[in-house]
């Protein structure tokens, strides 16, 4: 009988032969990773039918015994990647999610390697994550005494800051939830726009919030919050969320209208900024977000605007001691220092994902990264200018990286979205915005060029055409919501 590749693995894990195998299968991933970047433009953006009905290879009992792992891996790369979704070559604009930065992909190929878990035991990935937050807090200019923690993604960086507030206030009322947990504890208001993100709302779920005790605030025609329309009597039992980028428009609330006077009183204002934070590193966009500093929490993901990889959100607090109270784990297990990653977030064991931020900010740099996000709003701005000359409706103003497109009426528009969809030339998903149907195009990956703009445009208009010319064709599209 020959050796399988698990008794060359096990019968002597310190051998050469062990650290062959590990070498020559991260090669192979790598070569087959390389091939499938270098096809991405033979590919549709979304997969074919075929390729997806091809997934039923997968679906299989679990295996008896071993089996080869370049035949495992053969296997992911054959039936796996004719059915991605290419996010990663320029003309996905579903949702916010972004395409990675070559080195982010790359480094998280090594950090991978590596095998590292933050949550004990890794000098190098602490040291990086640390500066990876730093830096993260110097480009969204929030105070620099801030504190920054890594996590899954925006709804995790919300969950997180969201209990931060909770006990911040509980706190101050004299009122330790550490000690006599949340039955009995004074009611909290909770204050929220009518565009309020769904991630927000399931965060104020998760942290002990019913839907019966929020209060939402009208918004105007871009989505942001009516500042008129704001209560004028918050106190120090109102825990505020305020929104920098609508997920459909981009807009942000008034944050120097709000913000002072909730904090003045002793609230706690926390901000998702999942993508639209961002605006915050380029000069020429800062302004959209202006005031926005003056909160108490923020909370963004890097696998959007930032571009890498996914399972990648960020959390900032003020006032370190107010994430550490609800964060500390250290009752419980033995990492004692305040600042380890742990100690500042949900998770204890956690992969090493600031190695893919800190890779993206050390190619980019400042003006990098400020160049990236002028480069999509104007993308944007070049999508909703094409699409309106052609007769289309944008439904709001372009604030960022988002348009909303409706291309006749709402029949039309579902139509138009599931041709564009099947055309396969680009990717786009439906929302809805202010009760009306529209398609959402989000310029978030960076491998977006103007030709991508406009040989989606095209074919979006194409697709179209052909609603117009045969009303029938339609197929129900696939939904945003993110
Ligand atoms: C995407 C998004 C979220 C949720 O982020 P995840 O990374 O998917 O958890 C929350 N808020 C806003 C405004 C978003 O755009």
């Amino acid at each position: 009988m020959s050796t399988s590749h698990l008794d060359r693995v096990f019968t002597n894990p310190t051998s050469r032969g062990r650290r062959r195998e590990h070498m020559g299968l991260l090669t192979e991933a790598t070569r087959r990773a390389g091939s499938y970047v270098a096809n991405s433009p033979h590919r549709p953006v979304y997969p074919s039918p075929e390729a997806v009905a091809a997934l039923d290879a997968f679906r299989t009992p679990l295996p008896d015994g071993p089996r080869e792992p370049r035949d495992v891996l053969r296997e992911l790369d054959e039936v796996g990647s004719p059915a991605t979704a290419v996010l990663n070559d320029g003309r996905y604009f579903g949702f916010v999610t972004g395409g990675t930065v070559p080195v982010a992909s790359a480094a998280s190929v090594l950090a991978g390697a590596w095998d590292q878990n933050v949550g004990g035991g890794s000098p190098v990935g602490e040291a990086i994550d640390q500066v990876a937050c730093q830096w993260v807090v110097e480009a969204l200019g929030l105070p620099s005494q801030s504190v920054a923690a890594f996590n899954g993604g925006a709804t995790v960086a919300n969950l997180t800051a969201i209990i931060a507030g909770r006990d911040a206030l509980y706190s101050r009322l004299g009122w330790s939830v550490a000690d006599r947990g949340l039955a009995g504890a004074p009611a909290l208001r909770v204050v929220v726009g009518d565009e309020v993100h769904a991630s927000a709302l399931k965060a104020l779920r998760l942290a002990g919030f019913g839907e019966s005790q929020i209060e939402r605030v009208p918004t105007d025609h871009k989505g942001a919050i009516r500042a008129d329309a704001f209560p004028t009597d918050t106190d120090d039992r109102t825990l505020v969320l305020l929104q920098a980028g609508n997920v459909n428009t981009g807009a942000s609330d008034p944050f120097t209208e709000i913000i002072p006077g909730v904090r003045e009183c002793g609230g706690w204002v926390h901000v998702d900024g999942a993508f639209g934070l961002w605006a915050a590193a380029s000069e020429t966009r800062r302004h959209l977000v202006a005031g926005v500093e003056e909160a108490d929490s923020w909370a963004t993901d890097a696998h959007k605007w930032l571009s890498v990889p996914y399972d990648s959100g960020i959390v900032i607090v003020r006032d370190g001691a107010d994430l550490h109270r609800a964060m500390s784990g250290d009752a419980a297990y033995i990492n004692f220092d305040e600042s380890a990653p742990m100690n500042r977030g949900i998770q204890i064991s956690q992969r090493a994902r600031a190695v893919e931020t800190w890779a993206m900010l050390a190619t980019h740099g400042k003006s990098g990264l400020a160049a990236l996000i002028d480069r999509h709003c104007s993308l944007a701005q070049r999508f909703a200018t094409a699409l309106a000359d052609a007769g289309a409706e944008i439904l709001a103003p372009v604030a960022l990286n988002q348009v909303l497109v409706a291309f006749g009426d709402e029949a039309e528009t579902v139509a138009t979205i599931a041709a564009i969809q099947a055309d396969g030339t680009c990717w786009a998903g439906t929302t809805v915005w202010q009760g009306r149907r529209a398609m959402r195009v989000s310029v978030s990956d960076v491998a977006t060029t103007a030709d991508d703009v406009d040989a989606s445009v095209n074919a979006m208009l194409a697709a179209w055409r052909s609603v117009r010319a045969d009303t029938s064709a339609a197929t129900a599209p696939v939904v945003n919501t993110r």
